[in-house]
Protein backbone atom coordinates (compact mmCIF):
# COMPACT_ATOMS: atom_id res chain seq x y z
CA UNK A 1 0.00 0.00 0.00
CA UNK A 2 2.98 2.67 1.08
CA UNK A 3 4.58 2.66 -2.31
CA UNK A 4 1.34 3.34 -4.00
CA UNK A 5 0.13 6.84 -1.67
CA UNK A 6 0.67 9.83 -3.33
CA UNK A 7 3.29 11.23 -0.72
CA UNK A 8 6.63 13.58 -1.27
CA UNK A 9 8.17 9.43 -0.72
CA UNK A 10 6.50 8.51 -3.76
CA UNK A 11 7.07 11.37 -6.07
CA UNK A 12 9.35 10.13 -8.43
CA UNK A 13 7.17 7.42 -8.43
CA UNK A 14 3.87 9.32 -8.73
CA UNK A 15 5.66 11.39 -11.62
CA UNK A 16 6.96 8.41 -13.80
CA UNK A 17 3.89 6.57 -13.46
CA UNK A 18 2.00 9.76 -14.62
CA UNK A 19 4.27 10.06 -18.26
CA UNK A 20 3.71 6.82 -18.62
CA UNK A 21 -0.19 7.28 -18.34
CA UNK A 22 0.39 10.72 -20.41
CA UNK A 23 2.54 8.41 -22.85
CA UNK A 24 0.26 5.74 -23.28
CA UNK A 25 -2.47 8.18 -24.15
CA UNK A 26 -0.91 10.30 -26.85
CA UNK A 27 0.33 7.55 -27.85
CA UNK A 28 -3.08 5.80 -28.38
CA UNK A 29 -4.32 9.63 -29.66
CA UNK A 30 -2.46 9.53 -32.46
CA UNK A 31 -4.15 6.33 -33.50
CA UNK A 32 -7.66 7.13 -33.08
CA UNK A 33 -8.84 7.46 -36.62
CA UNK A 34 -12.54 7.52 -36.08
CA UNK A 35 -15.00 8.23 -32.61
CA UNK A 36 -16.17 4.38 -32.40
CA UNK A 37 -14.56 0.91 -32.43
CA UNK A 38 -18.22 -0.10 -34.09
CA UNK A 39 -17.69 -3.42 -31.60
CA UNK A 40 -20.92 -4.27 -30.01
CA UNK A 41 -22.03 -4.59 -26.64
CA UNK A 42 -21.29 -8.37 -26.43
CA UNK A 43 -17.91 -8.41 -27.90
CA UNK A 44 -17.16 -5.42 -25.55
CA UNK A 45 -18.19 -7.24 -22.47
CA UNK A 46 -16.06 -10.46 -23.46
CA UNK A 47 -13.00 -8.13 -23.02
CA UNK A 48 -13.93 -6.65 -19.66
CA UNK A 49 -14.85 -9.52 -18.32
CA UNK A 50 -12.15 -11.71 -18.81
CA UNK A 51 -10.22 -9.48 -16.20
CA UNK A 52 -9.51 -10.63 -13.10
CA UNK A 53 -9.91 -8.13 -10.74
CA UNK A 54 -8.67 -10.32 -8.07
CA UNK A 55 -5.28 -10.76 -10.04
CA UNK A 56 -3.42 -7.31 -10.01
CA UNK A 57 -0.45 -6.81 -12.80
CA UNK A 58 2.23 -4.22 -13.05
CA UNK A 59 1.37 -1.06 -14.35
CA UNK A 60 3.01 -1.68 -17.71
CA UNK A 61 0.49 -4.83 -18.22
CA UNK A 62 -2.63 -2.70 -16.48
CA UNK A 63 -1.67 0.14 -18.91
CA UNK A 64 -1.54 -2.02 -21.80
CA UNK A 65 -4.51 -4.11 -20.61
CA UNK A 66 -6.37 -0.51 -21.38
CA UNK A 67 -6.20 -0.22 -24.60
CA UNK A 68 -7.74 -3.65 -25.10
CA UNK A 69 -10.80 -2.71 -21.93
CA UNK A 70 -11.19 0.80 -22.79
CA UNK A 71 -9.34 2.75 -25.07
CA UNK A 72 -9.66 0.55 -27.89
CA UNK A 73 -13.80 1.06 -27.72
CA UNK A 74 -14.21 4.52 -26.12
CA UNK A 75 -16.34 7.25 -27.69
CA UNK A 76 -14.19 10.00 -28.61
CA UNK A 77 -15.51 13.58 -28.56
CA UNK A 78 -12.31 15.01 -30.26
CA UNK A 79 -12.95 12.88 -33.61
CA UNK A 80 -14.73 15.16 -36.28
CA UNK A 81 -16.94 12.03 -36.74
CA UNK A 82 -18.31 12.26 -33.80
CA UNK A 83 -21.71 14.16 -33.91
CA UNK A 84 -24.08 12.81 -31.50
CA UNK A 85 -24.87 14.16 -27.60
CA UNK A 86 -23.95 16.81 -25.92
CA UNK A 87 -20.45 16.08 -25.21
CA UNK A 88 -17.69 18.65 -26.41
CA UNK A 89 -14.20 17.67 -26.53
CA UNK A 90 -12.16 19.11 -23.60
CA UNK A 91 -9.38 21.76 -23.64
CA UNK A 92 -5.92 21.39 -22.22
CA UNK A 93 -6.07 24.07 -19.48
CA UNK A 94 -8.82 21.97 -17.87
CA UNK A 95 -6.90 18.32 -18.29
CA UNK A 96 -4.29 19.71 -16.22
CA UNK A 97 -6.29 20.95 -13.62
CA UNK A 98 -7.93 17.90 -13.25
CA UNK A 99 -3.98 16.67 -12.07
CA UNK A 100 -4.45 18.83 -9.17
CA UNK A 101 -8.13 18.37 -8.42
CA UNK A 102 -7.58 14.78 -8.56
CA UNK A 103 -4.16 14.31 -6.80
CA UNK A 104 -4.44 17.32 -3.93
CA UNK A 105 -7.94 15.72 -3.77
CA UNK A 106 -9.76 18.56 -2.12
CA UNK A 107 -13.16 18.17 -0.87
CA UNK A 108 -15.32 21.29 -1.23
CA UNK A 109 -17.69 20.78 1.28
CA UNK A 110 -16.28 22.31 4.07
CA UNK A 111 -13.36 24.99 4.75
CA UNK A 112 -11.47 22.46 6.79
CA UNK A 113 -10.98 20.06 3.65
CA UNK A 114 -10.48 22.77 0.88
CA UNK A 115 -9.25 25.63 2.02
CA UNK A 116 -8.47 28.11 -0.87
CA UNK A 117 -10.49 25.85 -2.77
CA UNK A 118 -13.20 27.11 -1.70
CA UNK A 119 -12.62 30.48 -2.65
CA UNK A 120 -11.14 29.30 -5.78
CA UNK A 121 -15.10 28.09 -6.55
CA UNK A 122 -17.05 31.26 -4.55
CA UNK A 123 -14.99 33.31 -7.16
CA UNK A 124 -15.94 31.35 -10.19
CA UNK A 125 -19.85 31.62 -8.86
CA UNK A 126 -19.12 35.05 -8.88
CA UNK A 127 -17.87 35.19 -12.36
CA UNK A 128 -20.66 33.43 -13.56
CA UNK A 129 -23.24 35.03 -11.94
CA UNK A 130 -21.57 38.33 -12.90
CA UNK A 131 -22.16 37.21 -16.79
CA UNK A 132 -25.53 36.35 -15.63
CA UNK A 133 -26.09 39.77 -14.74
CA UNK A 134 -27.31 39.05 -11.16
CA UNK A 135 -27.20 41.68 -8.41
CA UNK A 136 -25.25 41.72 -5.19
CA UNK A 137 -26.18 38.73 -3.05
CA UNK A 138 -26.43 36.38 -6.04
CA UNK A 139 -24.99 32.83 -5.23
CA UNK A 140 -24.46 29.39 -6.43
CA UNK A 141 -22.59 26.54 -6.13
CA UNK A 142 -21.14 23.47 -8.52
CA UNK A 143 -22.95 20.54 -9.17
CA UNK A 144 -21.86 17.17 -11.10
CA UNK A 145 -24.03 18.08 -14.18
CA UNK A 146 -27.39 19.79 -15.16
CA UNK A 147 -29.92 17.11 -13.62
CA UNK A 148 -28.59 17.68 -10.88
CA UNK A 149 -28.21 21.65 -10.59
CA UNK A 150 -31.78 21.64 -11.94
CA UNK A 151 -32.69 19.36 -8.77
CA UNK A 152 -31.72 21.62 -6.50
CA UNK A 153 -33.21 24.79 -8.21
CA UNK A 154 -36.55 22.80 -8.38
CA UNK A 155 -35.58 22.02 -4.24
CA UNK A 156 -35.50 25.50 -3.46
CA UNK A 157 -38.10 26.93 -6.02
CA UNK A 158 -40.52 23.80 -3.68
CA UNK A 159 -39.50 25.51 -0.23
CA UNK A 160 -39.37 29.18 -1.34
CA UNK A 161 -43.21 28.53 -2.55
CA UNK A 162 -44.14 27.69 0.98
CA UNK A 163 -41.91 30.73 2.53
CA UNK A 164 -43.97 32.88 -0.28
CA UNK A 165 -47.17 32.73 1.25
CA UNK A 166 -48.82 30.90 -1.67
CA UNK A 167 -49.63 27.80 0.28
CA UNK A 168 -52.92 27.71 2.57
CA UNK A 169 -51.46 27.55 6.07
CA UNK A 170 -55.09 24.62 6.87
CA UNK A 171 -53.20 22.25 4.67
CA UNK A 172 -51.06 19.16 5.40
CA UNK A 173 -47.83 19.84 3.76
CA UNK A 174 -48.57 16.66 1.52
CA UNK A 175 -51.39 17.98 0.56
CA UNK A 176 -50.17 21.56 -0.05
CA UNK A 177 -47.46 19.53 -2.30
CA UNK A 178 -49.92 17.68 -4.05
CA UNK A 179 -50.86 20.91 -5.32
CA UNK A 180 -48.02 22.38 -6.73
CA UNK A 181 -47.46 22.51 -10.72
CA UNK A 182 -44.26 23.30 -12.38
CA UNK A 183 -44.70 24.72 -16.22
CA UNK A 184 -42.05 24.13 -19.23
CA UNK A 185 -42.03 23.90 -22.75
CA UNK A 186 -42.85 20.20 -23.96
CA UNK A 187 -39.22 20.25 -25.10
CA UNK A 188 -37.95 20.74 -22.18
CA UNK A 189 -35.23 18.31 -20.32
CA UNK A 190 -36.61 15.04 -18.64
CA UNK A 191 -34.61 15.71 -15.41
CA UNK A 192 -37.12 18.59 -14.47
CA UNK A 193 -40.11 15.58 -14.87
CA UNK A 194 -37.47 13.60 -12.93
CA UNK A 195 -36.76 16.59 -10.49
CA UNK A 196 -40.92 17.15 -9.91
CA UNK A 197 -40.82 13.37 -8.65
CA UNK A 198 -37.94 12.82 -6.40
CA UNK A 199 -39.07 16.32 -4.64
CA UNK A 200 -42.72 14.44 -3.82
CA UNK A 201 -44.79 16.10 -6.49
CA UNK A 202 -47.56 14.59 -8.34
CA UNK A 203 -47.01 12.53 -11.20
CA UNK A 204 -48.97 15.25 -13.43
CA UNK A 205 -47.54 18.25 -11.96
CA UNK A 206 -44.94 19.54 -14.65
CA UNK A 207 -46.74 21.09 -16.99
CA UNK A 208 -46.17 20.79 -20.48
CA UNK A 209 -46.83 23.93 -22.22
CA UNK A 210 -46.83 24.50 -26.03
CA UNK A 211 -44.24 25.87 -27.94
CA UNK A 212 -43.59 28.31 -31.18
CA UNK A 213 -42.76 26.88 -34.52
CA UNK A 214 -39.16 27.09 -33.73
CA UNK A 215 -40.20 25.39 -30.36
CA UNK A 216 -39.80 27.96 -28.02
CA UNK A 217 -42.05 28.08 -25.30
CA UNK A 218 -45.35 30.28 -26.06
CA UNK A 219 -46.44 32.91 -23.81
CA UNK A 220 -49.72 33.11 -24.24
CA UNK A 221 -50.17 29.16 -23.78
CA UNK A 222 -47.86 29.86 -20.30
CA UNK A 223 -50.41 32.24 -19.36
CA UNK A 224 -52.98 30.59 -20.14
CA UNK A 225 -51.61 27.76 -18.39
CA UNK A 226 -50.86 29.61 -15.15
CA UNK A 227 -54.71 31.24 -15.15
CA UNK A 228 -55.90 27.48 -15.44
CA UNK A 229 -54.20 26.37 -12.39
CA UNK A 230 -54.79 28.68 -10.01
CA UNK A 231 -58.04 29.10 -11.09
CA UNK A 232 -58.14 25.14 -10.35
CA UNK A 233 -57.07 26.05 -6.85
CA UNK A 234 -53.45 24.64 -8.04
CA UNK A 235 -49.90 26.30 -7.25
CA UNK A 236 -47.33 27.27 -9.73
CA UNK A 237 -44.21 26.41 -7.84
CA UNK A 238 -41.72 27.43 -11.11
CA UNK A 239 -41.50 28.18 -14.10
CA UNK A 240 -38.71 26.42 -15.89
CA UNK A 241 -37.11 28.55 -19.33
CA UNK A 242 -34.88 26.32 -21.37
CA UNK A 243 -31.91 28.72 -22.73
CA UNK A 244 -30.88 25.87 -25.42
CA UNK A 245 -33.19 22.42 -25.48
CA UNK A 246 -31.40 19.52 -26.02
CA UNK A 247 -32.64 18.71 -29.58
CA UNK A 248 -33.98 22.12 -31.32
CA UNK A 249 -31.36 24.75 -29.48
CA UNK A 250 -34.49 26.48 -29.00
CA UNK A 251 -34.17 29.51 -26.28
CA UNK A 252 -37.70 30.17 -24.74
CA UNK A 253 -38.38 33.87 -24.46
CA UNK A 254 -36.70 34.85 -21.43
CA UNK A 255 -38.69 37.98 -21.27
CA UNK A 256 -41.91 37.29 -21.27
CA UNK A 257 -41.46 34.38 -19.41
CA UNK A 258 -39.61 36.84 -16.71
CA UNK A 259 -42.87 39.06 -16.99
CA UNK A 260 -45.45 36.42 -16.23
CA UNK A 261 -43.07 35.32 -13.51
CA UNK A 262 -43.12 38.52 -11.49
CA UNK A 263 -46.67 39.26 -12.34
CA UNK A 264 -47.87 35.93 -10.14
CA UNK A 265 -44.51 35.36 -7.75
CA UNK A 266 -43.49 32.05 -9.25
CA UNK A 267 -40.13 31.26 -9.35
CA UNK A 268 -38.46 31.38 -12.89
CA UNK A 269 -35.42 28.79 -13.26
CA UNK A 270 -33.13 28.82 -16.11
CA UNK A 271 -32.12 25.84 -17.76
CA UNK A 272 -29.09 26.94 -19.60
CA UNK A 273 -27.72 23.77 -19.48
CA UNK A 274 -26.98 23.79 -23.11
CA UNK A 275 -26.98 27.48 -23.74
CA UNK A 276 -25.11 28.74 -21.07
CA UNK A 277 -21.70 28.68 -23.28
CA UNK A 278 -23.21 32.45 -24.68
CA UNK A 279 -22.43 34.17 -21.35
CA UNK A 280 -18.97 33.95 -23.00
CA UNK A 281 -20.01 34.65 -26.40
CA UNK A 282 -18.63 38.03 -27.96
CA UNK A 283 -21.19 37.60 -31.02
CA UNK A 284 -24.82 36.22 -29.52
CA UNK A 285 -24.62 37.00 -25.40
CA UNK A 286 -28.11 38.91 -25.88
CA UNK A 287 -29.66 35.97 -27.14
CA UNK A 288 -29.80 35.14 -23.02
CA UNK A 289 -30.95 38.89 -23.03
CA UNK A 290 -33.57 38.13 -19.80
CA UNK A 291 -31.80 35.64 -18.23
CA UNK A 292 -30.55 38.41 -14.87
CA UNK A 293 -34.64 38.36 -13.72
CA UNK A 294 -34.35 34.41 -13.44
CA UNK A 295 -34.71 33.31 -9.68
CA UNK A 296 -32.11 30.05 -10.66
CA UNK A 297 -30.09 29.33 -13.30
CA UNK A 298 -28.06 26.18 -14.07
CA UNK A 299 -25.26 26.07 -16.05
CA UNK A 300 -23.39 22.95 -17.45
CA UNK A 301 -19.60 23.78 -18.04
CA UNK A 302 -19.27 20.35 -19.34
CA UNK A 303 -21.05 21.28 -22.58
CA UNK A 304 -20.34 24.30 -23.43
CA UNK A 305 -17.62 25.69 -22.03
CA UNK A 306 -15.60 22.55 -23.29
CA UNK A 307 -14.61 20.82 -20.06
CA UNK A 308 -14.23 17.57 -18.84
CA UNK A 309 -17.14 15.63 -16.70
CA UNK A 310 -18.25 16.83 -14.26
CA UNK A 311 -18.64 20.58 -14.23
CA UNK A 312 -21.98 22.48 -13.73
CA UNK A 313 -23.07 25.00 -11.59
CA UNK A 314 -26.47 26.19 -10.22
CA UNK A 315 -27.10 29.84 -9.66
CA UNK A 316 -29.38 31.89 -7.03
CA UNK A 317 -30.40 35.61 -7.89
CA UNK A 318 -30.76 35.42 -3.72
CA UNK A 319 -28.07 33.58 -1.75
CA UNK A 320 -31.21 33.42 1.21
CA UNK A 321 -32.66 30.75 -1.66
CA UNK A 322 -29.79 28.31 -0.52
CA UNK A 323 -31.20 27.76 2.96
CA UNK A 324 -33.38 25.26 1.66
CA UNK A 325 -30.16 22.92 1.54
CA UNK A 326 -28.43 23.99 4.67
CA UNK A 327 -28.25 21.25 7.56
CA UNK A 328 -25.86 21.33 10.09
CA UNK A 329 -24.04 18.07 11.63
CA UNK A 330 -21.63 18.45 14.73
CA UNK A 331 -19.43 16.21 12.79
CA UNK A 332 -19.00 18.62 9.61
CA UNK A 333 -20.12 22.24 9.84
CA UNK A 334 -21.65 23.07 13.35
CA UNK A 335 -23.65 26.35 13.48
CA UNK A 336 -21.18 27.83 15.35
CA UNK A 337 -18.78 26.94 12.99
CA UNK A 338 -19.05 30.37 11.27
CA UNK A 339 -17.06 29.79 8.43
CA UNK A 340 -17.13 29.22 4.68
CA UNK A 341 -18.63 25.91 4.60
CA UNK A 342 -19.93 25.17 0.79
CA UNK A 343 -21.73 22.36 2.11
CA UNK A 344 -24.16 25.19 3.36
CA UNK A 345 -25.31 25.52 -0.40
CA UNK A 346 -24.69 21.78 -2.13
CA UNK A 347 -27.25 18.94 -1.85
CA UNK A 348 -23.76 17.14 -2.31
CA UNK A 349 -21.39 16.11 0.68
CA UNK A 350 -17.98 15.08 -0.51
CA UNK A 351 -17.63 17.22 -3.53
CA UNK A 352 -15.26 17.63 -6.64
CA UNK A 353 -13.05 20.64 -7.00
CA UNK A 354 -14.46 20.70 -10.48
CA UNK A 355 -14.47 24.58 -10.23
CA UNK A 356 -10.34 24.42 -10.91
CA UNK A 357 -11.08 23.50 -14.17
CA UNK A 358 -13.02 26.16 -15.51
CA UNK A 359 -10.47 28.83 -13.72
CA UNK A 360 -7.52 26.92 -15.29
CA UNK A 361 -9.27 27.52 -18.37
CA UNK A 362 -10.19 31.36 -17.95
CA UNK A 363 -6.33 31.92 -16.53
CA UNK A 364 -4.62 30.46 -19.86
CA UNK A 365 -7.13 30.92 -22.44
CA UNK A 366 -9.69 33.40 -21.25
CA UNK A 367 -13.63 33.69 -21.76
CA UNK A 368 -13.43 35.08 -25.42
CA UNK A 369 -11.78 32.19 -26.17
CA UNK A 370 -14.27 29.64 -24.69
CA UNK A 371 -17.03 31.93 -26.62
CA UNK A 372 -15.23 31.91 -29.64
CA UNK A 373 -15.02 28.24 -29.68
CA UNK A 374 -18.97 28.57 -28.89
CA UNK A 375 -19.63 30.75 -31.62
CA UNK A 376 -17.80 28.95 -33.97
CA UNK A 377 -19.76 25.42 -33.81
CA UNK A 378 -23.21 27.95 -34.48
CA UNK A 379 -21.58 29.04 -36.99
CA UNK A 380 -20.82 25.42 -38.65
CA UNK A 381 -24.46 24.20 -37.69
CA UNK A 382 -25.68 27.08 -39.87
CA UNK A 383 -23.18 26.26 -42.98
CA UNK A 384 -24.54 22.42 -42.24
CA UNK A 385 -28.07 23.59 -42.48
CA UNK A 386 -27.23 25.11 -45.52
CA UNK A 387 -25.83 22.42 -47.03
CA UNK A 388 -28.31 20.00 -45.88
CA UNK A 389 -31.13 22.35 -47.48
CA UNK A 390 -29.54 22.04 -51.22
CA UNK A 391 -29.77 18.30 -50.97
CA UNK A 392 -32.83 15.92 -52.76
CA UNK A 393 -32.62 13.39 -50.16
CA UNK A 394 -32.17 14.94 -46.80
CA UNK A 395 -34.61 16.77 -45.14
CA UNK A 396 -33.86 19.94 -42.78
CA UNK A 397 -35.94 20.00 -39.77
CA UNK A 398 -35.11 23.38 -39.13
CA UNK A 399 -32.83 26.54 -38.75
CA UNK A 400 -30.42 25.59 -36.09
CA UNK A 401 -31.04 27.61 -33.03
CA UNK A 402 -27.50 26.59 -31.36
CA UNK A 403 -25.46 23.98 -32.90
CA UNK A 404 -27.56 21.01 -33.49
CA UNK A 405 -28.67 20.01 -37.10
CA UNK A 406 -32.16 18.45 -37.43
CA UNK A 407 -32.47 16.19 -40.21
CA UNK A 408 -33.57 13.33 -42.09
CA UNK A 409 -33.14 11.22 -44.99
CA UNK A 410 -35.95 11.06 -47.05
CA UNK A 411 -35.56 10.92 -50.71
CA UNK A 412 -38.43 10.80 -53.46
CA UNK A 413 -40.09 7.97 -53.27
CA UNK A 414 -40.10 7.38 -49.26
CA UNK A 415 -43.16 8.55 -47.38
CA UNK A 416 -43.19 9.93 -43.92
CA UNK A 417 -43.60 6.35 -42.26
CA UNK A 418 -41.34 5.25 -44.41
CA UNK A 419 -38.63 7.39 -43.27
CA UNK A 420 -39.77 6.98 -39.54
CA UNK A 421 -38.63 3.39 -39.50
CA UNK A 422 -35.00 4.00 -41.76
CA UNK A 423 -33.63 6.86 -40.09
CA UNK A 424 -33.45 5.29 -36.39
CA UNK A 425 -31.95 1.87 -38.84
CA UNK A 426 -29.24 4.57 -40.48
CA UNK A 427 -28.07 5.59 -36.97
CA UNK A 428 -27.74 2.00 -35.73
CA UNK A 429 -25.77 1.36 -39.20
CA UNK A 430 -23.38 3.98 -39.00
CA UNK A 431 -22.98 3.10 -34.96
CA UNK A 432 -22.10 -0.32 -35.97
CA UNK A 433 -19.56 1.05 -38.46
CA UNK A 434 -17.82 3.59 -36.23
CA UNK A 435 -16.71 5.87 -38.28
CA UNK A 436 -19.39 8.63 -37.37
CA UNK A 437 -21.79 8.61 -34.56
CA UNK A 438 -24.88 10.61 -35.12
CA UNK A 439 -27.61 11.22 -32.20
CA UNK A 440 -31.84 10.45 -33.51
CA UNK A 441 -34.49 11.67 -31.84
CA UNK A 442 -38.23 12.58 -32.33
CA UNK A 443 -39.73 16.06 -33.57
CA UNK A 444 -43.91 16.03 -33.23
CA UNK A 445 -43.97 11.98 -33.24
CA UNK A 446 -41.53 12.05 -36.58
CA UNK A 447 -37.74 10.33 -36.29
CA UNK A 448 -35.01 12.61 -37.40
CA UNK A 449 -30.96 12.20 -37.00
CA UNK A 450 -29.27 15.24 -34.69
CA UNK A 451 -26.31 16.24 -35.18
CA UNK A 452 -25.10 17.92 -31.97
CA UNK A 453 -21.84 19.69 -33.46
CA UNK A 454 -19.52 21.07 -30.22
CA UNK A 455 -16.27 20.93 -31.73
CA UNK A 456 -14.32 24.10 -33.15
CA UNK A 457 -12.05 22.40 -34.74
CA UNK A 458 -14.47 20.27 -37.27
CA UNK A 459 -14.97 21.65 -40.80
CA UNK A 460 -17.61 21.77 -42.72
CA UNK A 461 -15.99 19.20 -44.64
CA UNK A 462 -16.00 17.35 -42.06
CA UNK A 463 -19.40 17.44 -41.24
CA UNK A 464 -20.32 16.72 -45.14
CA UNK A 465 -18.44 13.96 -44.57
CA UNK A 466 -20.43 12.30 -41.97
CA UNK A 467 -23.40 13.47 -44.18
CA UNK A 468 -22.35 11.82 -47.45
CA UNK A 469 -22.26 8.65 -44.89
CA UNK A 470 -25.62 9.16 -43.53
CA UNK A 471 -26.72 9.51 -47.32
CA UNK A 472 -24.61 6.05 -48.30
CA UNK A 473 -26.53 4.21 -45.20
CA UNK A 474 -29.35 5.28 -46.21
CA UNK A 475 -29.26 4.31 -49.64
CA UNK A 476 -27.70 0.87 -48.75
CA UNK A 477 -30.71 0.17 -46.21
CA UNK A 478 -33.74 1.10 -49.52
CA UNK A 479 -31.26 -1.46 -51.70
CA UNK A 480 -31.51 -3.94 -48.80
CA UNK A 481 -34.99 -3.45 -48.25
CA UNK A 482 -35.66 -3.79 -51.78
CA UNK A 483 -34.13 -6.86 -52.62
CA UNK A 484 -35.73 -8.41 -49.36
CA UNK A 485 -38.77 -7.67 -51.04
CA UNK A 486 -37.83 -9.00 -54.84
CA UNK A 487 -36.01 -11.96 -53.18
C1 LIG B 1 -27.75 18.19 -20.86
C2 LIG B 1 -28.92 18.89 -20.36
C3 LIG B 1 -29.33 18.74 -19.03
C4 LIG B 1 -28.73 17.71 -18.12
O1 LIG B 1 -27.40 17.95 -17.83
P1 LIG B 1 -26.44 16.79 -17.33
O2 LIG B 1 -25.17 17.52 -17.13
O3 LIG B 1 -26.40 15.77 -18.44
O4 LIG B 1 -27.00 16.22 -16.09
C5 LIG B 1 -30.36 19.53 -18.57
N1 LIG B 1 -30.99 20.39 -19.39
C6 LIG B 1 -30.65 20.54 -20.67
C7 LIG B 1 -31.39 21.52 -21.52
C8 LIG B 1 -29.60 19.78 -21.21
O5 LIG B 1 -29.28 19.90 -22.50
Amino acid sequence: MDSHVFSPANAEHYATTMRRGIDVLTDHLASVEQPFSGRSVADVARTVDAVDLDQPVDVESALAELRDVYLDDAVWFHDAGYAAHLNCPVVVPALLAELFVSAVNSSLDTWDQSAGGTLIERRLVDWTTGRIGFADGADGVFTSGGTQSNLQALLMARGETFLRGHVDPGLAYNESLSRFRVFCSRDAHFSVQKSATILGLDADAVVPVDVDARHRLDPVALERALHDCLAHGLVPMAVVATAGTTDLGAIDPLGPVADLCAEHGVWMHVDAAYGGGLLASRRRRHRLDGIERADSVTVDFHKTFFQPVSASAVLVRDTGALRHVTYHAEYLNPRTANLPNQVDKSMQTTRRFDALKLWMTLRTMGADAVGDGFDTVIDLAHAAADWVREQDDLLLRAEPELSTVVLRYQPDGVDDDHADELNPRIRQALWRDGRCVVAGTKVEGRSWLKLTLLNPATTLDDVVRVLERVRAAGDDLLEHDRQGVAS
